[in-house]
């Protein structure tokens, strides 16, 4: 089978979040089941773009409303990433540093998407599947039925990816101008409450749809930014796949960005040298338990929360505890967090920045990762924390609960709570401490989480199961 990914995002080319992961993961492990995965995703300025070499393999041109575009297909040339990554370079557009965040965001994917479609509309066959990740490719589906340029197109099946329901990508009704000519009888296939809506409208139009862990498929019926009664219409469609980690990646043993490589075998030892280079880096006490946060600083992930939680703790537990925070995002919440540092000078630190090292090396060498989200559609860090020995704190909410079972369950290795509270932290804190005091349930814990089986491979023949279902309906 030959699999097509539409992505913003692929590890190493551009990462933001857990999107990026996924995309730059899948494609490898469908390939070693024996298909072919190509990713393509925009051109951004990055430094993967700088240091390998690419070579042109399609150009063209298209229109949006008034304006012109011309388009080129580049393709990365040693297949370095265990697939064919291409990317699509719109000069002036999409050629940025950044991948999100500009004013033209609108115009720059939904020009990404059409590159995508005019470039494939050129191909000798036909992809098998066509599968689109998060709003910035989900008007694919529609444009692929109901574009009438893209005929030849129409009977590829698709799969839409929900990473996050909470962005879907709204704009304006006069927007819907910038689409190739299109079937307007089925306008009702864009429309959400008077929007264009591009993630409702994947819903809508795409074969099959799938969120990134069961549980948040399930939340999703209920609250999910204004599709609920969409996803309970479409529930038919809808499954959730959890997302594996790569362990070509992710693995303590052979991981460059730590000091000191370690596997189950030998954790104790490795992951204390890498707690006391983050200690003397950053200039914590490495006696004490180490407390870590990483990811975006928005709300979702609660991260508003964090300032008054940690400011408890250091006063609750003084002299008992350590933490150090890795992220950015909100402007308000970066600068509380700063604040702290002069408050509780060699107990706590933060890097108020995205930093891909230091969050590998903080895996490695911390004892518990905070995650009190609000909003988790499967969650990664908890999965890495785990594979490097570092117990999970985590709220029970979409993939951190599919993925993380309590210590006071059966056979569990986590710490769970139910509300995104500075109560329900503080408790969690409490216990985190007391697990820590108690050695040798923290060894067999760390143990047992390191020998759990959260690889790609089963997840990956999940998708290969859902290509297999849209490609005989
Ligand atoms: P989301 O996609 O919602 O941001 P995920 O848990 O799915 O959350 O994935 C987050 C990914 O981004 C992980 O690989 C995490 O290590 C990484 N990450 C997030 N923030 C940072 C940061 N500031 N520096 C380095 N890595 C980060």
């Amino acid at each position: 089978m030959e699999i097509i990914h539409v992505s913003a995002e692929c590890y190493p080319m551009a990462k933001v979040g857990g999107l990026a992961d996924v995309v730059g993961a899948l494609p490898k492990y469908l390939q070693t089941q024996g298909h072919i995965a190509k990713v393509v995703m925009p051109m951004y300025r990055t430094k993967f773009l700088y240091e390998n070499e690419w070579e042109v393999v399609h150009k063209g041109n298209f229109s949006m409303e008034k304006m012109n575009f011309d388009f080129t297909i580049i393709k990365e040339k040693e297949n370095k990433l265990g697939f064919d990554l291409y990317c699509v370079d719109i000069n002036g557009l999409l050629d940025r540093e950044k991948v999100y965040g500009y004013d033209d965001d609108t115009e720059r994917f939904v020009a990404f998407q059409i590159s995508v479609l005019e470039w494939l509309n050129k191909w000798e066959h036909l992809p098998d599947v066509v599968h689109v990740h998060d709003h910035h490719a989900a008007l694919i589906p529609f444009m692929i039925h109901e574009c009438f340029a893209y005929r030849k197109l129409k009977n590829i099946p698709t799969v839409l990816t929900i990473h996050n329901a909470q962005y879907q990508g709204w704009m304006g009704w006069e927007k819907a101008a910038y689409l190739p000519a299109w079937n307007t009888w089925k306008w009702g296939m864009l429309d959400w409450r008077n929007l264009l809506n591009p993630l409702a409208c994947g819903i809508k139009s795409a074969d099959a749809v799938n969120t990134v862990s069961p549980g948040y498929m399930l939340e999703l019926m209920d609250d999910a930014n204004g599709l609920e009664n969409l996803f309970q219409a479409e529930s038919f469609k809808c499954t959730g796949i959890i997302n594996g980690i790569d362990y070509k990646v992710w693995n303590p043993l052979a991981d460059t960005f730590i000091l000191d490589n370690f596997s189950v075998k030998d954790f104790t030892e490795g992951k204390a040298l890498n707690k006391k280079k983050l200690c003397d880096d950053f200039e914590l006490d490495k006696t004490l338990p180490l407390f870590i946060f990483i990811g975006r600083l928005v709300q979702d992930k609660a991260a508003d929360l964090l300032a008054d939680a940690i400011n408890n703790a250091l006063n609750q537990y003084q002299g008992k505890l350590n933490f150090l925070i890795l992220g950015s995002g909100d402007p308000e919440i970066e600068n509380e967090l700063m604040v702290l540092q002069n408050k509780f000078v060699g107990y706590y630190n933060s890097q108020i920045t995205y930093n891909e090292k230091l969050s590998h090396l903080m895996y490695a060498g911390a004892d518990f990762l905070l995650m009190p989200s609000r909003v988790e559609p499967c969650g990664l860090n908890q999965l890495y924390a785990m594979r490097y020995g570092t117990v999970p704190v985590v709220r029970r909410t979409g993939g951190l609960k599919d993925t993380v079972k309590d210590i006071d369950e059966e056979n569990g290795y986590g710490l769970c709570f139910d509300y995104a509270s500075l109560t329900d932290i503080d408790i969690s804190i409490k216990r985190a401490l007391e697990l820590f005091q108690d050695k040798k349930k923290m060894k067999a814990i760390r143990k047992k989480m390191m020998e759990i089986d959260n690889s790609w491979i089963a997840s990956a023949q999940q998708y290969i199961n859902l290509y297999n279902s849209v490609q005989n309906k």
